[in-house]
């Protein structure tokens, strides 16, 4: 890989891209469990389900940036932030407005994402590494999208969980 980067800045750059490791990591234990209790809003499973297959592509990639540093990625900060998102979920089962917090911190999460993943492209640019910002490129494009769903969805997720809720249906996520 190219060497513009001083010895400081390249660390900082591969620290920034262990740690987008951990948090894609961390998206799919939030995504996945949400995904297996949604019952009446087919639309966000479905939309979920395809950025959980976009997520596990990020990993990948990522992995595939970091193998060119001759880096790993960190498994152990990885395992800890995961199981951290699984008790957060196992902790707080099915309150009645789920859905719409679960809408609000996915959109809160995404946004997160496009902060880490443009951070990493101004080191990549600044380094010069093409290749390396084609990659992250492909990932910010993913949760721009995403993003762009949840915020586009949020008036109908909003009004349908008001009509469950209207026509006295128990109202499930
Ligand atoms: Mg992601
Ligand atoms: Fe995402």
């Amino acid at each position: 890989m190219n060497t513009d980067f001083t010895s400081e800045t390249r660390a900082i750059f591969i620290d920034g891209l262990r740690n987008a490791h951990a948090m894609e990591n961390q998206a799919l234990s939030i995504m996945k469990p949400q995904v297996a209790r949604i019952e009446n809003y087919p639309e966000v499973a479905s939309r979920l389900q395809q950025h959980i297959r976009e997520t596990e592509g990020q990993i990948t990639r990522l992995e595939s940036i970091l193998s060119g540093f001759d880096k790993e990625p960190s498994t152990l900060k990885d395992t800890a932030l995961s199981m951290v998102g699984s008790l957060a979920t196992i902790g707080h089962a099915m309150a009645g407005d789920e859905i719409l917090k679960n809408s609000f911190a996915n959109y809160a999460f995404e946004n997160f994402e496009i902060a880490a993943y443009n951070s990493l492209l101004v080191l990549a640019q600044a380094g010069g590494l093409q290749e390396a910002q084609q990659i992250l490129q492909q990932n910010l494009s993913e949760e721009e999208a995403m993003a762009e769903w949840l915020e586009q969805n949020l008036p109908v997720v909003t009004l349908r969980y008001a009509e469950l809720r209207e026509a006295g249906q128990t109202a499930k996520s």
